[in-house]
């Protein structure tokens, strides 16, 4: 592996870093880092580490850009909208640093691809927004034995740790065995992220990898790095693997890869639309508000600032937050059809009306956002 004199240049404020230097540089250029997502944290991860001259970067989404991601995924600009994401990455990149090597995969992380996915790879990094591809990175890089450098953000908040139990530190399983029921920890698109946090973290980790492909500095390994914007604070949480981890632990009962979205409670995506009794479709919902003979009301159960963005009209706004406090406003005997931004709280506040012996309830299926994509175009999403 030798430098250019192009590259030399290039990077000349590594090559003078006693900790970098010309071996350092190689071993950058040497090393092949899988960066799980191209969005909010994959844009910082991928771009710095281009710069940076690692030389092969692989990139795994699916997904294509959409103006809610311009916010923070400066990996996309305005005229990628609608684009792959992958290929818009790989743009990117290229006018960065075109001497890195950049692998598309994409397809979404699944059971049967992960394994042959990751194998190739140095370093994993988890730029992922969902729990079943978070387990699901944890599980393969455990059997590989591949470090995988984690982090997560939410609202004002993140975290980072290096997961590697062959350095002797836990994976994610050690701190969080099982997953969150469905619908309790809310996504970024349901509860918001500040666009410059996954600059932050996603910052954290490129730094985590460096440092691990040069063999320097103190990793986050056993540790679990905690950031708060809003008070500008770090915090730091010791950490250690757990002998009973069911994936690296001393008597392992995960030794292969499983259906992590049933793991993890959440429909397969082929799942027919409406399979669900509990649910009803947007357009059965234009049907209830179209035609007051069928008795049935419509409750917006998302909060009164999303209420001010956009609205349906005809819907009553009665904020899941406010649901405990107010729902005997609602009448046992009247047919409630409950819709929020993508049908996530709209189902957990059936199932908090249900318990209260509500029976005549059904959730809407991808909310205000199925709303403006197939019935009213006029109304913004957000
Ligand atoms: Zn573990």
């Amino acid at each position: 592996m030798e430098l250019s004199n192009e590259e030399i240049r290039r990077y000349s404020r590594h090559l003078i870093l006693p900790e970098v230097g010309l071996a350092g540089q190689k071993k950058i250029k040497a090393a092949k880092v899988l960066c799980i997502g191209a969005g909010g944290l994959g844009s910082p991860i991928a771009m710095y580490l281009a710069a940076a001259g690692v030389g092969t970067l692989g990139l795994v989404d699916f997904d294509t850009v959409d103006y809610s991601n311009l916010q923070r995924q400066l990996l996309h600009g305005d005229a990628d909208v609608g684009r792959h994401k992958g290929e818009s990455a790989r743009e990117t990149i290229a006018q960065l640093n075109p001497n890195t090597q950049v692998i598309l995969h994409s397809v979404r992380l699944s059971s049967e691809n992960a394994l042959d996915i990751i194998k190739d790879y140095d370093v994993v990094v988890d730029g992922t927004d969902n729990f079943p591809t978070r387990y699901l990175t944890n599980d393969a890089c455990v059997l590989l034995k591949k470090p995988n450098v984690y982090g997560s953000i939410f609202r004002f908040e993140g975290q980072a740790s290096v997961f590697a139990p062959t350095l002797g530190g836990p994976c994610y399983r050690c701190l969080y065995p099982e997953p969150p029921p469905p619908g309790m920890v809310p996504s970024c698109a349901e509860g918001g992220v500040l666009g410059v946090l996954p600059g932050i973290i996603g910052c954290i980790q490129a730094t985590e990898i460096l440092k691990l492909i040069l063999g320097k500095g103190n990793l986050l390994v056993n540790r679990l790095l905690l950031f708060n914007a809003l008070d500008m604070k770090f915090r730091e949480l010791k950490l250690r693997r757990d002998p009973q981890c069911p994936v690296c632990g001393d008597h392992p009962t995960i030794k292969g890869l499983i259906d992590y979205e049933q793991y993890c409670g959440i429909p397969p995506a082929s799942a027919e639309p409406g399979s669900n009794p509990d649910e009803v479709t947007v357009l059965d919902m234009k049907k209830a508000l179209d035609d007051p003979s069928l008795g049935i009301k419509v409750i917006d159960v998302r909060e009164p600032d999303e209420y001010e963005i956009a609205r349906v009209k005809g819907a009553t706004l009665l904020p899941l937050s406010q649901l405990e406090a107010r729902f005997t406003e609602l009448d046992p005997n009247q047919q409630y059809y409950l819709h929020c931004k993508a049908g996530v709280r709209s189902m957990k506040a059936l199932n908090f009306l249900r318990q209260q012996g509500y029976k005549h309830l059904k959730s809407v299926k991808g909310g205000i956002g199925a709303w403006s994509d197939e019935i009213d175009r006029s109304v913004p999403k957000y």
